[in-house]
């Protein structure tokens, strides 16, 4: 039997990862975040029709804003760089730039103005940041994205969207390991109490036994010094009278003796049957709270699962299932055919109508998607815009029969923003699972078919 301090050991041990890695989280974030400050600071008094957003991305930064409202500053200085770029909406820029604090310092004198912000500095230490994200899970396929996305980077406005991702990604990831730990923290809580409440009754049954083997120790060395004393008074006696009352009370006296050894343990016997009925009692108990306290166990497992905005699955359940489903192929011979989803121009969708918009689209695809799967199918959010499938049971043929009925259901959503229609289609990689795939392998094939359907057009599905 494994010994309860092993337990305990181990569940320390895992606490303590859990809160190096939320600490690892937090200061990649505070990083993230002095960087965005210093990125608004040099850029400051490069154009007066950028200053106000910027004031307002570093002042949000600042206040520890959460993901929705940088989300919401950076679209709109996304939006700003895009009209400068363009060179378009310069009246709106000026009336922007009238809304300047007063306090802001005024921009510097012609000739002494600081230099635009070095794109290769900023792109070199934010790629620093993602090779330490990378460093704590180098299978993550958002990091590997965003490294291929930082290297591509040739404008600011590309820069500051590819900063905006990372900053998601590290307070998802911070999120992720915060709840997790409070997870362990609790069961750690109640297994402790239960060891100490074992450490308690083993205690107990200790200091029995000891009273148990002290009493009969006792009680044999009084019979002893009787039989002892009675044989030395044996000697002595003169009469047959005599002899005869000497042995009848020493033999009273051990009796006596006996008789009160006999009267405590039937005294212990009581005590320790209502101790093992109570044992009994705690037990039933303790299993109903381990199988509740599996249950939410099971629960939490579970919620960690879910997207939180789309509540399908998300990429880790996923991943989860993806790697399941290769051996029980080679077993079962079942097919299974992975589709993988990405959303055309969502970007667009994003810039022209903001971030809810775009979020409600997520959820709309999400729960398209999730209505045609059988139970036994997996509909997950794989990434920003991307969903995943596992068809259980269906081959390439009907898969991408099933991904055509979908694209088209998708087509056909019907989206309106204050009244004017909004297209939202989506293409789609389909691949069956060979038995010789990995879950990379697979993975990469349906991602070819995909990027396929994008080069062909867009809102279609190809088979890889
Ligand atoms: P393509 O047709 O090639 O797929 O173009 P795209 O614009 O869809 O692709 P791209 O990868 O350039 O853009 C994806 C966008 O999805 C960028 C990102 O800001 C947005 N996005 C990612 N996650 C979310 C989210 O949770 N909510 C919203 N509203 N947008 C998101
Ligand atoms: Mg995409
Ligand atoms: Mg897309």
């Amino acid at each position: 039997m494994a010994e309860p301090t092993d337990w305990k050991a181990k569940h320390l041990s895992s606490l303590r990862e859990m809160e190096l890695e939320e600490r690892r989280w937090r200061a990649l974030e505070q990083v993230l975040r002095r960087l965005v400050n210093r990125l608004c600071a040099s850029a400051m008094g490069i154009d007066p029709r950028l200053d106000t957003q910027l004031a307002k991305l570093a002042d949000a930064n600042r206040r520890n804003a959460d993901v929705t409202e940088l989300g919401a500053r950076h679209d709109s200085l996304s939006d700003a760089l895009k009209a400068l770029d363009s060179g378009i909406g310069t009246a709106t820029m000026t009336d922007l730039a009238a809304t300047i604090p007063a306090t802001r310092p005024p921009p510097a004198a012609a000739g002494t103005s600081r230099p635009a912000p070095n794109l290769a500095q900023v792109r070199a230490a934010a790629m620093k940041v993602v090779e330490r994200l990378a460093s704590i899970d180098p299978a993550d396929k958002r990091i590997r994205e965003l490294t291929k996305q930082l290297t591509a980077v040739a404008s600011e406005a590309a820069l500051a969207d590819v900063l905006m991702r990372i900053a998601d990604l590290v307070a998802e990831l911070g999120e992720d390991a915060a709840r997790e730990r409070s997870a362990a923290a609790a069961v750690l809580a109640q297994v402790t109490e239960r060891l100490e409440e074992m450490a308690v009754y083993l205690g107990g049954l200790n200091d029995e036994r000891r009273t148990r083997l002290d009493d009969a120790e006792s009680l044999n060395t009084t019979v002893l010094t009787q039989v002892t004393t009675l044989s030395t008074e044996v000697h002595g006696a003169t009469d047959l009278p005599s002899l005869r009352a000497l042995v009848a009370s020493r033999l009273e006296s051990v009796a006596g003796q006996v008789r009160d050894f006999r009267a405590r343990e039937g005294q212990r016997f009581v005590e320790h049957s209502a101790r093992s009925e109570a044992l009994r009692d705690r037990i039933v108990e303790l299993e109903r709270e381990s199988r509740e306290l599996n249950r939410k166990l099971e629960h939490e497992r579970r919620r960690s699962r879910v997207d939180s905005l789309t509540k399908i699955a998300n990429r880790p359940a996923f991943d989860e299932r993806l790697a399941e489903e290769l051996p029980r192929l080679k077993r079962l011979h079942t097919p299974v055919t992975l589709l993988l989803w990405d959303i055309d121009r969502f970007k667009g969708i994003n810039d022209s109508y903001g971030h809810r918009v775009g979020d409600a689209v997520l959820r709309e695809v999400a729960t398209c998607l999730a209505a045609r799967a059988r139970t036994t199918d997996l509909v997950a959010r794989y990434g920003g815009e991307e969903f995943g499938m596992l068809l259980v049971g269906t081959a390439a043929g009907d898969a991408l029969a099933l991904a055509e009925e979908l694209r088209q259901s998708i087509a056909g959503l019907g989206f309106h923003f204050k009244g004017a229609p909004v297209v939202v289609t989506a293409s789609c990689g389909v691949t069956e699972l060979k038995e010789s795939d990995t879950a990379a392998s697979a993975f990469d094939r349906a991602d070819g078919a995909l990027y396929a359907a994008k080069d062909a057009g867009r809102n279609r599905c190809v088979t890889a």
